[in-house]
């Protein structure tokens, strides 16, 4: 199915992957055929392969060239990418992630590092049901924060995750209220999802989604996504009047911008 989709011999191939040779590495170049663009696009994912798009009518000649012209952004691009701290793929006791925009250690909690022996009890050895509902409270803390995990020696990162996912369920949407009531805008809805390459997103019926990976960033980072989104409720478009628009509400938008340019592997 997929080899005729790519391959076959009546429709034309509507991908295919070729080597570029830029430094500091030759790149993978996905050439991606999309009859709905108007112009070819390049870009460098996160992943590290570089993606032309194809528009209607274009050729992968021509997409070939145009990426070749590019050839120097997409080296700048890509030190850029590999010079950014990684996350690390499991969290553990020391990890450094980020809380509200400020580097936090991920520590032990209280009665985490207690070795216990059990002595015996007034009726002799042997635990009840009681003694082993208290010993296995292992918890772990970061940035005041304390988390319930079932073995501190295990990757942490899908509990940690899911605490800041709670957090900021519970954090996010009253400040979008808060800054909505400041500018005179209506939201019908707010939803905090985990969305793998948008910090967030507002839909033509006036919701506004939020990645919960917002709340380790800035609170002015985290604000202005808030407003970009709220604007969107006025202007469904990213017009110059709309950025306008964001800077009257927002006027350090652009360094929001630039933090999360920097910071776009939290989201990887
Ligand atoms: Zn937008």
């Amino acid at each position: 199915m997929l080899f005729e989709r790519l391959f076959g011999p009546r429709t034309p191939p509507a991908s295919s992957v070729v080597h570029l040779s830029v430094r500091p590495q030759p790149l993978p170049l996905l050439m991606v055929r999309n009859p709905r663009a108007r112009r070819y696009l390049l870009r460098l994912r996160p992943d590290g392969t570089a993606r032309v798009t194809i528009p209607r009518g274009g050729t992968s000649a021509v997409a070939r060239q145009f990426v070749e012209r590019h050839a120097a952004w997409l080296e700048r691009e890509l030190q850029r990418l590999q010079s950014q701290p990684r996350k690390p793929a499991a969290w553990t006791i020391g990890t450094e992630i980020l809380l509200r925009g400020d580097p936090v250690r991920i520590e032990v909690g209280p009665n985490g590092d207690d070795k216990e022996i059990e002595g015996p009890s007034s009726s002799g050895y042997g635990a009840t049901s009681e003694d082993d509902a208290t010993g296995e409270a292992e918890t772990v803390r970061f940035g005041g924060e304390l988390v319930r995990v079932s073995d501190p020696v295990a990757d942490l990162r899908p509990a940690i995750e899911g605490h800041l996912r709670k957090l900021a369920t519970r954090e996010l949407p009253p400040r979008v209220l808060e800054l909505a009531a400041q500018h005179g805008l209506t939201v019908r809805r707010i939803t905090v999802r985990s969305q793998k390459s948008r910090w967030g997103s507002c839909s033509r019926r006036g919701t506004i989604s939020l990645n919960w990976r917002l709340i380790q960033t800035p609170a002015s980072v985290s604000d202005y996504i808030c407003l970009h989104e709220l604007v969107h409720l006025r202007q469904m478009n990213h017009s110059p009047g709309f950025w306008r628009e964001v800077e009257r509400v927002c006027p350090d938008y652009r360094m929001a911008k630039h933090w999360l340019k920097e910071h776009s592997g939290l989201l990887r």
